[in-house]
């Protein structure tokens, strides 16, 4: 068969990463997961105390970011940083570094090299619309606030992670309304996008929806 890209957008929690995972072992194909790519660069930024206002400043420090996948290892300028990426924290920092146009400027052209040969699953915000206008098979992923507030308090609780429950909810929510508002590449759904509601799905009915879009559409 020849070799295609799946494109995958849709808000914080809702899965994206799981189920991209999933479909990348299912079919053989090589998962990109963009935003670990902006969480890399949230995380250099904060820990450089780059001022992000300063274009000359933050032109300075993306030029020493390098990002690497190596199995299901991310490293930054060759650090593994896959757990401290992870942080609630980073996913705030990551949501707000992610505006700035020179940030998106620099994933995007990264993204585009990479996936060119096709054979890829990209998830992100805005693979659909942008990065990827062009995939064979567009999937935009959603589930309401809760489901997906319910389904992160899970996931911390079972890391042992202390949170509070309304906590993770207002963050959800924040990253959303933050992620669908900039001024460049917001967070919505490409016109030709096969929508999957995942609020009351499993993984494993998650799964078997998307593979059915994929044989619709190869
Ligand atoms: O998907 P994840 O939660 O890891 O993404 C972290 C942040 O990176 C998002 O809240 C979003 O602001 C940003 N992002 C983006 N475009 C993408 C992927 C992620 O703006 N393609």
């Amino acid at each position: 068969m020849k070799k295609f890209n799946i494109a995958i957008d849709g808000p914080s929690g809702v899965g994206k990463s799981t189920i991209s995972d999933h479909l990348a072992q299912t079919l053989n194909m090589r998962h990109l997961d963009t935003g670990a790519m902006y969480r890399c660069v949230a995380y250099y930024l904060k820990q450089e105390n780059t001022d992000i206002k300063n274009e000359v400043e933050l032109e300075k420090a993306l030029n020493q970011i390098h990002i690497r996948f190596d199995e299901d290892k991310v490293y930054l300028n060759d650090q593994d940083v896959s757990n401290e990426i992870r942080t609630n924290d980073i996913s705030m920092y990551a949501s707000k570094t992610s505006a700035l146009p020179a940030v998106r400027k620099k994933l995007v052209d990264l993204q585009q090299e990479i996936a060119k040969d096709k054979g890829f699953i990209v998830d992100g915000r805005d693979i659909c619309t942008v990065v990827l206008p062009d995939a064979e098979v567009k999937i935009y992923l959603d589930a309401s606030a809760k489901a997906r507030a319910d389904r992160r308090y899970k996931e911390y609780t079972s890391k042992g992670i202390e949170m509070d429950y309304q906590k993770v909810y207002d963050d959800i929510v924040q990253r959303d309304y933050q992620d669908s508002h900039r001024e460049i590449s917001p967070l919505k759904k490409a016109k030709d996008a096969v929508v999957i509601d995942t609020s009351d799905l499993d993984i494993d009915q998650v799964l078997q929806r998307a593979l059915e879009i994929v044989k619709e559409n190869i």
